[in-house]
């Protein structure tokens, strides 16, 4: 979508060439989310959010979910947890992951029926390190959902249980997602301008 449809804050005008999946979109299909996700769980959840990229999904997600519950009475018990995840590489290539989970809050998981909230999968290594990791400790279950996942050659065939959107493979800020820490507060999922990435890359 053309910037001119949407509302987008000065301060990022210059840096988007355009709009993915405008802020709307991107609310109703959680809720649509949220229904598949209540009508597949058993019993109590732990949700654990993705930080930092994952908490705009995470937070919208968990509202939902507590709609339904006004809405159908439909009733699912949620607990919340939060991991930080971090890339080493801090541009638009996905380089070696770092999990910060002491034991001690891995242990936390233990029989637990958990759902992990990510932002998006790109060649999907970080997601199949982190499921390596909370399966050392025997949770119940694990399910996995990711707002986006990116139709790429990079993949490693990982597919996470729900998926929001599957986008064309070009690197997407908003909706809590970064470039440098740029562009969380950006409620659309937009691709980043060349020239905004060319600057970035002399500096
Ligand atoms: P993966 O390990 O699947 O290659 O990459 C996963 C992580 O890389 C994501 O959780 C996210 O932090 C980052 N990432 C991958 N693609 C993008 C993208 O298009 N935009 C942003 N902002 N981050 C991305
Ligand atoms: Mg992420
Ligand atoms: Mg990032």
């Amino acid at each position: 979508y053309s910037l001119d449809h949407f509302v987008v804050p000065d301060h990022y005008e210059e840096d988007v060439s355009s709009i993915l999946i405008p802020h709307g979109v991107i609310m109703d299909r959680i809720k649509k989310l949220a229904r598949m996700i209540v009508d597949n769980s058993q019993g109590p959840l732990v949700v654990c959010c993705v930080l930092k990229g994952g908490h705009q999904y995470f937070a919208d997600l968990v509202d939902e979910i507590k709609k339904l519950r006004r809405i159908n009475g439909t009733s699912v018990q949620l607990s919340l947890e939060f991991i930080r995840v971090k890339s080493y590489m801090n541009d638009t290539s996905s380089g070696g992951v770092k999990i910060s989970l002491t034991d001690a809050e891995l242990q936390e998981f233990k029989g637990k029926n958990l759902l992990i909230v990510e932002d998006i999968i790109d060649t999907g290594a970080t997601m199949v390190k982190l499921l390596d990791r909370l399966a050392l400790v025997e949770p119940k279950s694990v399910r996995v959902t990711s707002l986006l996942i990116k139709k790429t050659y990079r993949s490693n065939g990982y597919i996470p249980d729900y998926v929001g959107f599957a986008i064309p493979d070009a690197f997407v800020v908003g909706y809590a997602l970064d470039y440098n820490e740029y562009f969380r507060d950006l409620d659309h999922i937009c691709v980043i301008s060349v020239s905004f990435k060319i600057i970035w890359d002399v500096i």
